[in-house]
C-alpha cells in the first residue's frame, strides 16, 4: 500500500526537495509513497488571495487565517479521509520515533505547514488537528519540519531501507541512543578502533555495544535514560528518586 503524504504549504516548490533523492527519491518514483504538495493560497476566500491577517490583540507578524486553513484541510481530507492531519508547530507535542513508527504503519499523513507567526489557534480543535514539534527550536516555516517528519516515516516503509534489520537497532528504537560505529582505517591520526570490535567475538561485541549504548544515553541524554530505567540520574545532592509515570 502506498503511504500518501499531502502537504499544505505556501511553498509547494519546496517538495519533494531533499526527499527526491537517495532512498526516499527512489521509493517515490517506485510508488512506495506518494506526495501531493498543495498551495494553501488556492483556498483563499478573497480576490487578493489573502492567507493571513494581523494578530488579534496586536503585536508583530501575521497569523494564518482559520477559514482558509479549514478549506485547505477539508480539500485534503476528501482524497485522504483516513490520514491524520498534523500541524507543524513549536507549541506541539515533541515528535518521537514511536509516533513516527505509528504514522509509517498508517495510510499516510496530511501535514499543515505554518509561516509567519503561525496558525489561528481555532483550527486545531475545529478540524481535529494534531500539533507536532520537531524540537525546541524555532524555524521560519513548517516545511523543513514536514520534510523531517516525512523522511523519518519513509525510511521505515517496507522495502525502502536495504537491510531489514537496520531500522530496529537505531537510536530511540529501544529507548536508548545507538552505540558508536567505526570502520577502516583501523588507525587514523593515532586514533584506533576499540579492540573488542576487531576481536571477532560476537558475544563480546554485542555486550560492548549494549554497554556503550547505555553509557552514552546516561551521559548524553539523562532524560531518555530516566524514562528507560525509571530511575533519575543522580542529582547534585546524590539523591535518586523513582520517576513518576506521566
Ligand atoms: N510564533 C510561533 C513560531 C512561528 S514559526 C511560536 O513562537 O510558537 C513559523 C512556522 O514555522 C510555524 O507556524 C511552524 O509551522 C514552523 N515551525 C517553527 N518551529 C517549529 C518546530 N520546532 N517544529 C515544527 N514546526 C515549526
Amino acid at each position: 500500500m502506498t503511504f500518501a503524504a499531502t502537504v499544505l504549504t505556501l511553498y509547494p516548490e519546496m517538495f519533494p526537495g531533499p526527499l527526491g533523492v537517495s532512498l526516499a527519491g527512489r521509493a517515490l518514483r517506485e510508488g512506495t509513497w506518494a506526495l501531493d504538495a498543495v498551495q494553501i493560497r488556492d483556498f483563499a476566500i478573497d480576490r487578493h488571495k489573502t492567507v493571513d491577517d494581523t494578530p488579534a490583540g496586536g503585536g508583530a507578524g501575521m497569523v494564518l487565517r482559520v477559514d482558509v486553513l479549514a478549506k485547505a484541510i477539508d480539500h485534503a481530507r476528501t482524497s485522504a479521509p483516513a490520514a491524520p492531519v498534523i500541524a507543524l508547530t513549536p507549541r506541539g507535542k515533541p515528535l518521537t520515533q514511536a509516533r513516527v513508527r505509528e504514522l509509517a504503519q498508517g495510510p499516510g499523513v496530511i501535514l499543515l505547514c505554518g509561516r509567519f507567526e503561525g496558525f489561528d489557534e481555532r483550527i486545531f480543535a475545529g478540524r481535529d488537528v494534531e500539533e507536532v514539534s520537531v524540537g525546541d527550536i524555532v524555524l521560519s516555516g513548517g516545511e523543513c519540519a514536514a520534510l523531517m517528519l516525512l523522511d523519518a516515516c519513509i525510511r521505515l516503509l517496507p522495502g525502502v531501507m536495504g537491510a531489514a534489520s537496520s531500522g530496529h537497532e537505531e537510536s530511540f528504537e529501544n529507548g536508548l541512543l545507538e552505540y558508536p560505529h567505526y570502520t577502516r582505517p583501523a588507525e587514523w591520526e593515532g586514533r584506533t578502533i576499540p579492540e573488542v570490535l576487531r576481536s571477532g567475538d560476537h558475544a563480546k561485541i554485542a555486550a560492548w555495544r549494549k554497554s556503550q549504548s547505555e553509557i552514552d544515553t546516561r551521559l548524553r541524554r539523562p532524560d531518555l535514560w530516566e524514562r528507560h530505567t525509571g530511575v533519575r540520574v543522580q542529582s547534585a545532592s546524590g539523591a535518586q528518586r523513582e520517576v513518576q509515570d506521566d
